[in-house]
């Protein structure tokens, strides 16, 4: 079936401007021709009367949003990981559930899983993927690789090893499980009472052995990394992502630009006090996050101002409420208050994004030949 979407404004979030007055031309699933409505016009005539006519009256168009950073089955410390632990596998994955729907409604039509509990993301995808339940993309780490005690260790959605062959082998059960992405944990994290952001977790022969085992099998791996020097190790042990990033300096900066390596930098997380409250998050936890937001900050501006490779993650439920506005619309927000222009911070939330998942032959901008997985909203009044 051809379909025409008329009468909107579109981003095409591959670095062109905005086309208005556009037309976008879908052929089954696949966008035929987008343009302004009046070049797309002899198409259309030649279309006919077999068009099926959508009038978005005036709405703005782009790719469906990509958030980098998500766990389904997200649970912070506080009464939500009390009540996490002992939830039912079938009370997890309808939890879960709700969460990916919530995503899809608010625009976000693929999710990036970076660690999750009992493989719950896997079992959603295949389920998404099979036509049973609607959802958005879901492109997943299954469990998130620690080591013993490491970040993680007392939330779900993490997996204890040790040793280069036991990060090896935890790797390959995630694969085995079917995961598209590797996530590690090399260093403390916000979300741990007693580590420290900074402190080194992972050793540099448990990093490489990772990165071996998940590059053998054709997929990327990232790492939640708090510290510049656990960041450079990494990325000389072969990591192509790094999650957070919260102190940067100038070398590590360096090594992700020049090895091409992603950033993906959640501002969200360490500037979000009245969320952290409402939730009901400690208060070790709020101190910890908030302490850590300038230099987060500064180390994601010094990453966009030498041209690293920068993903939009939330590291929150991407639909969830914050700042009177929707954690994903807040995060890209941020991003542009850190100085992106706007049009590149919703290229760092599709385009870029599907890069780094490598789905951009098919998803992240409206050009001819991709998939016409789009959203539309009204023009601000
Ligand atoms: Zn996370």
């Amino acid at each position: 079936m051809r379909r025409l979407l008329t009468n909107c404004s579109v981003v095409p979030c591959d670095g062109r401007p905005a086309i208005e007055d556009a037309a976008i031309l879908i052929d089954d699933e696949r966008i035929e021709a987008v343009d302004r409505q009046s070049t797309l016009a002899p198409l259309i005539r030649e279309a006919g009367a077999d068009l099926n006519v959508h009038d978005l009256g005036g709405r703005w168009v782009m790719p469906g949003l990509m958030d980098m950073h998500v766990h389904l089955s997200l649970a912070l410390p506080g009464p939500s990981s009390l009540a996490a632990k002992l939830e039912t596998d079938m009370a997890l994955t309808i939890r879960a559930y709700r969460n990916a729907l919530d995503a899809l409604n608010a625009g976000v039509t693929f999710l990036r899983m970076v660690g999750d509990a009992r493989n719950v993301d896997l079992e959603l995808k295949r389920a998404i993927n099979a036509g049973q339940i609607a959802g958005p993309r879901l492109f997943c780490a299954g469990q998130a690789v620690i080591v013993t005690g490491g970040h993680g260790f007392d939330s779900i959605g993490t997996v204890e090893a040790d040793g280069p062959e036991g990060f090896r082998s935890a790797v390959r059960a995630q694969l085995r499980a079917g995961a598209d992405v590797i996530k590690l944990c090399i260093t403390g994290g916000i979300a741990g009472e007693f580590e420290q952001i900074r402190d080194s977790q992972a050793t540099y022969a448990e990093m490489e052995a990772a990165c071996d085992a998940a590059h053998n099998a054709g997929r990327r791996i990232t790492a939640h990394a708090g510290s510049a020097r656990a960041i450079s190790e990494g990325i000389k042990a072969g990591l192509d992502c790094i999650e957070h990033g919260y102190f940067l300096d100038e070398p590590t900066v360096e090594r992700m630009v020049a090895g091409g390596v992603y950033l993906v930098p959640t501002l969200s997380v360490s500037r979000a006090e009245d969320y952290m409250r409402r939730i009901g998050c400690p208060q070790w936890m709020i101190d910890k996050s908030l302490r850590a937001g300038e230099d987060h900050m500064r180390s994601y501006q010094m990453a966009t101002q030498a041209g690293a490779k920068i993903a939009m993650g939330t590291d929150m439920l991407p639909a969830d409420p914050y700042d009177g506005t929707l954690a994903v619309y807040r995060e890209i927000e941020w991003m542009v208050e850190g100085g992106m222009r706007p049009t590149d911070a919703l290229q760092a939330a599709t385009l870029s994004a599907a890069e780094l998942c490598e789905v951009d032959d098919r998803l992240g901008s409206v050009v001819p030949g991709k998939l016409a997985d789009l959203i539309a909203m009204p023009a601000r009044s």
